[in-house]
């Protein structure tokens, strides 16, 4: 398909959605980005680009900026609360580069900026829209609407494109919540830690700590609850003593940012001139970090499959048939480990930490290519083509 005939509209323009809209312009599109917050640049915390999503920005261009803002993890493995180790990561060890959102959330809007084929329009609201192309938008409290030959829906857990579409959504109830934080102390361990108050995580990133705590152990809850930074300190502190500079350095409950996990399936994931990309078609837990490496993967292969096929259908349904199934196996990952990860009664602790290395090991083969789910060079070359 010659892209240069079609107007694409990307709903959503964090990760998935800002690859998405440079890619397809890059190759010709006229894009049009409809974004709701009006000055996204300040938000989230941190986030760990793995060897696919590195590659897809790589291929746009982004390599250089993110090597120098991003910290390489070089032995990202899972350990005990006493730092024994419980998963070794797969040799060779794939990249690992974690970097603050805000940082990558700002190179992105930055190229968005430099491309004269994307038109974008921030604190753009999406209300509405149909299979046929049209889009309605709240803009300063007026209704604007938009049509294009292919509306991207890349709108995040809580997708607006999908709720108007026939998708054949299945949105499993909110699991555990997660706790984020940036703090700008240098205690990262680089490691992420499955204790008896569930995962603690911590990676430096530039000038400071990015840390993730899961929030499912009853006495976590409760100081969730009660909003009780000091309680939340000190269950942390008994569950994992490396959590005490990282906890004690943040000021109040409010600087932590909380998520509660949610995985979204769809039956499809094109409805007409809709389609869906990234957390919208298919949020998942945070265990595997593929939930934004996987939303760059389906901008790469989005624009793959229209660049191959005849026409608009076609493309979208190759889409779909090429990246459901390889996210649908990572997301199942994803949530297996993350259940495994907050078992807190101390026998079945005991038994997962002795029996799931040889478990692991035992299920053959390694893994790494189907979590990555497109061989870099491919992602490489669709975006460089
Ligand atoms: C604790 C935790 C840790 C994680 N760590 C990692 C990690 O290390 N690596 C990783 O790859 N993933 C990680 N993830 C997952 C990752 O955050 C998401 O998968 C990723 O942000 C999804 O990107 P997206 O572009 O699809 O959606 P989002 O990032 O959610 O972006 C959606 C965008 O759409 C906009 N929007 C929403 N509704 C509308 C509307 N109606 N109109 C217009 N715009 C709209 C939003 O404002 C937003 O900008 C983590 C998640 C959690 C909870």
């Amino acid at each position: 398909m010659n892209l240069s005939q079609l107007h694409v509209l990307v709903v959503g323009g964090a990760t998935g959605g800002a690859a998405t809209a440079l890619l397809l312009a890059r190759a010709g599109a006229r894009v049009t980005l409809l974004e709701k917050v009006a000055q996204p640049r300040a938000v989230g915390a941190g986030i760990g680009l793995a060897e696919n999503g590195l590659a897809v920005l790589e291929s746009i261009g982004l390599g250089p900026a993110i090597a120098a803002q991003g910290r390489a993890i070089e032995t990202p493995a899972t350990v005990d609360a006493r730092g024994r180790l419980l998963l070794a990561p797969p040799r060779p060890t794939p990249r690992l580069r974690m970097i603050r959102r805000s940082e990558l959330q700002g190179l992105l809007l930055d190229a968005l900026a430099a491309e004269p084929r994307i038109e974008r329009h921030f604190g753009a609201d999406v209300i509405g829209a149909e299979r046929d192309g049209r889009v309605i938008a709240r803009v300063d409290g007026k209704t604007v609407e938009h049509r294009a030959d292919l509306v991207v829906g890349a709108d995040g857990v809580h997708s607006q494109i999908r709720t108007v579409g026939r998708f054949g959504v299945r949105v499993r109830p909110p699991g555990i919540a997660y706790l984020r934080a940036l703090v700008d102390v240098e205690a990262a361990q680089g490691v992420e830690a499955w204790t008896g108050a569930g995962i603690f995580g911590s990676f430096a990133v530039g000038g400071g700590t990015y840390f993730f705590a899961s929030a499912g152990a009853r006495a976590c809850r409760r100081a969730i609850e009660t909003r009780d930074l000091e309680a939340l300190r000190a269950v942390w502190a008994r569950a994992y003593p490396p959590s005490v500079p990282l906890l004690g350095a943040v000021r109040r409950f409010d600087d932590l940012i909380l998520n509660r996990v949610t995985r979204v399936e769809c039956s499809t994931w094109v409805d007409g001139r809709l389609v869906l990309l990234g957390d919208a078609a298919h949020a998942m837990a945070p265990n595997l970090g593929q939930g934004a490496n996987s939303a760059l993967v389906d901008a790469a292969v989005l624009l793959d499959e229209l660049r191959r096929a005849d026409d608009l259908a076609a493309g979208l349904d190759a889409y779909q048939r090429r990246r459901k199934p390889a996210v649908q196996h990572v997301a199942r990952i994803a949530g297996s480990l993350g259940a495994l990860s907050e078992l807190t009664n101390p026998v079945a602790r005991w038994l997962r930490d002795r029996l799931l290395v040889p478990l692991v090991s035992r299920l053959g083969g390694d893994p790494t290519p189907r979590v990555l789910q497109e061989p870099t060079a491919t992602l490489l070359a669709i975006g460089r083509a």
